[in-house]
């Protein structure tokens, strides 16, 4: 094996993964891993899933690139799948989050610039977000481990502390372009909104002339149980961003606004090379045809309500190692007693994938097509991951 020449920038576990089938993660050693990390969201049908394999081959064999120079049809019908299905008028492709973000901020200020304020550039978000690791992503985030070192902080991202409606009203100025929020914060350590909060906002919007972003990069694509998170509050941002899942492992992203929003956005403001190619398209739109057949949101809350009914007995049965329960759909949260490193280890001894988050968080986000047996399954090593914690803090304190 070559020694490898990486950048220092990931702790990664000692784990080499060869394959994948569906919920399963085998490594070069043959041992099979249950996965329920998704790639942290972005598996949302799973590995190898042979709706998708056969779309990437079957395009693999046309076109992979040809440049935003020429039309695309993929990104025809993708987007337009896209609009019909959301608060929508129009969708911008990116590879990533961060872009998917990026794309939202510039969108916002050109909105504010056409319609005679370019001194509304500000954007104002909350603490514990994560919107992404570019430098105008890492200032919206504002948090001070990502910021470090690299310079001045990209000027215009005013935070307020999470679910604060005093601090947002005060923190609302002339200067003002917009508000930016993910509706469940999942970096953050799985923090839903609540629902009046997402629903005050979209007034104080409407009221003072802003425009309302969700960052859906991680709540979207089915991973609550709806299309979209926002839709459980009933209200529609102007713009909203998307990754993760779209590509169900794909690098692609999406910024998605309305006609009104996108205004500003004509031709030459905005760009990319990659985005929207051939390839992430005819991907794209085979993860669609899965999410948007019948029963598919439906299987992810039926499975989702029996995975968290065990979590909350396990909760019960460890209190030790089990703090708290959250999130939505599949989108799923453990706040630990003990130190989330530890759980995420025990889980791995169990051969059993999450992804640590703040707040002391393990995630349990499983692909979207995981089966109730798969949820068991879950529980089961999950079970015994907690046993093995709760005897080793039983020793401590006797
Ligand atoms: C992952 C994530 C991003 C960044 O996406 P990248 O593809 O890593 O750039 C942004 N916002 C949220 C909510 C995310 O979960």
């Amino acid at each position: 094996m070559a020694e490898a020449a990486l950048f220092d920038t990931f702790a990664r576990a000692p784990l080499r993964f060869e394959r994948g089938e569906g919920v399963w993660l085998v490594t070069e050693k043959g041992e099979r891993y249950l996965d329920f990390g998704s790639g942290v969201a972005v598996n949302s049908l799973g590995h190898a899933h042979p709706h998708l394999v056969e779309a990437l081959k079957s395009q693999a064999e046309k076109v992979w690139h040809v440049s935003n120079l020429y039309e695309v049809p993929g990104q025809e019908s993708l987007s337009r799948r896209l609009a019909d299905n959301s608060f929508a008028d129009k969708v911008f492709f990116t590879n990533s989050g961060a872009e998917a973000l990026e794309c939202s901020i510039k969108t916002a200020r050109r909105y504010q610039y056409v319609k005679g304020h370019p001194e509304r550039f500000h954007i104002i978000t909350f603490e514990g977000a994560f919107h992404g690791r570019t430098l105008a992503t890492i200032a919206a985030g504002g948090q001070a481990k990502y910021l470090e070192g690299f310079g001045p902080k990209v000027e215009g991202f005013d935070q307020v502390p999470f679910g604060d409606l005093d601090a947002l009203k005060a923190a609302i100025t002339e200067k003002t372009a917009a508000i930016l929020i993910e509706p469940i914060q999942g970096e953050g350590g799985i923090r839903p909104v609540p629902k009046e909060f997402m629903q005050t906002l979209r007034q104080l919007c409407d009221d003072n002339g802003l425009l309302l972003i969700f960052d859906e990069v991680q709540t979207g694509m089915g991973r609550t149980g709806k299309l979209f998170a926002h839709e459980y509050a009933g209200v529609t941002p102007d713009i909203m961003a998307l990754a993760k899942g779209i590509g169900g492992g794909y690098p692609l992203g999406a910024c998605l606004a309305t006609a009104e929003a996108a205004s500003g956005m004509t031709a030459g403001t905005h760009g990319t090379t990659y985005g929207g190619n051939p390839l992430g398209m005819a991907v794209g739109n085979a993860v669609l045809d899965v999410m948007l057949a019948d029963g598919f949101m439906e299987n992810i809350r039926d499975v989702s309500l029996i995975f968290r009914q065990g979590l909350a007995s396990l909760k019960d049965r460890f209190p030790e190692v089990i703090e708290d329960v959250r999130g939505e759909g599949l989108l799923l949260g453990v706040k630990a007693k003990v130190p989330a490193a530890e759980l995420m280890l025990a889980m791995r001894d169990e051969k059993m994938l999450g992804i640590p988050a703040g707040d002391n968080v393990v995630r349990l986000i499983p692909p979207l097509t995981v089966t109730v047996e798969e949820a068991r399954e879950g529980l089961a090593r999950l079970e015994k991951a907690a046993e093995k914690l709760a005897a080793v803090e039983m020793k401590k304190s006797a």
